[in-house]
């Protein structure tokens, strides 16, 4: 019997190894909450919800015991969803709501004109070619606005609430997608911009923030922490699809603070 045939033993009938136990039940109930967390947090949290509840929990078993409380969410449209965060490659699990993938999953939070201002910085995003928009570019993405335009100081407190709410990065005045904003909104993403968006040619998600090869017929993009993993240790970094020199900085892997178990 593996750990979480034994953690659902006491409970109903039917398909035993995707019963829910308790465990699950508190780990999913954290998610809602907090909405996204990162691989060091999933496993802390796992491991304090099976203790709790005197269940085992191999440390190598995350990603069943995610799989079981899916398969519970599918019916509700809601899934339990991993991503990298483009920053420093680390992985994340967000809690995604499939039902409503685009802008409108927000409109209990914010009027309609703020939504039509944070698509109108998505598209700037999108359109940009590494994933970035600038706060000057942002205000004066207002006076094309057709809901009521936002003034200086509102879109200004906006950003900020959107960067509170873990919607946009922000550094130095410059905004981009935050971990959370890609792994709930990709699909729609996808969907609304697919002339423009483009996906990383080594780890294959869509891709924001990026190194772009320098060979006009060729142009393919890659995550910054996937070319810091892909050309580690390599003494000519070359385009892994042109094979043309790779002329950007290769950025340093960043470790997280944690320590892994691997
Ligand atoms: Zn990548
Ligand atoms: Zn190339």
């Amino acid at each position: 019997m593996t750990s979480v045939q034994l953690a659902v033993a006491s409970g109903q009938s039917g398909q035993m190894s995707r019963q829910m136990g308790d465990n699950h039940r508190r780990f999913l109930q954290t998610m809602m909450s907090i909405g996204i967390v990162d691989d060091h947090g999933a496993k802390a949290l796992y491991q304090h919800c099976c203790e709790t509840h005197n269940v085992q929990c191999p440390p190598d078993r995350l990603d069943d015991f995610i799989e079981t409380i899916n398969s519970k969410l599918q019916p509700l449209f809601m899934q339990i969803r991993k991503g990298m965060s483009e920053d420093n490659g680390q992985e994340h699990y967000a809690l995604v709501n499939m039902a409503q993938t685009d802008v409108t999953r927000m409109s209990s939070d914010y009027a309609d004109n703020e939504l039509e201002l944070f698509k109108k910085t998505l598209e700037l995003i999108v359109g940009s070619e590494n994933g970035t928009v600038s706060s000057t570019d942002i205000l004066n993405s207002t006076d094309s606005m057709t809901t009521k335009k936002l003034k200086k100081s509102e879109t200004e407190h906006l950003l900020s609430r959107l960067v509170h709410d873990k919607w946009l990065n922000e550094t130095k005045g410059e905004y981009t997608l935050s971990t959370r904003c890609i792994i709930e909104m990709e699909p729609y993403i996808r969907t609304m911009y697919q002339d423009q968006v483009s996906v990383c040619h080594i780890c294959h998600t869509i891709v924001f923030q990026c190194q772009i090869c320098e060979n006009p017929i060729c142009g393919i993009k890659i995550h910054n922490p996937c070319v810091a993993r892909y050309f580690k240790g390599r003494a000519e970094p070359r385009c892994p699809a042109c094979n043309d020199f790779w002329p950007h900085e290769i950025p340093e892997i960043r470790r997280p603070r944690s320590q892994s178990r691997r």
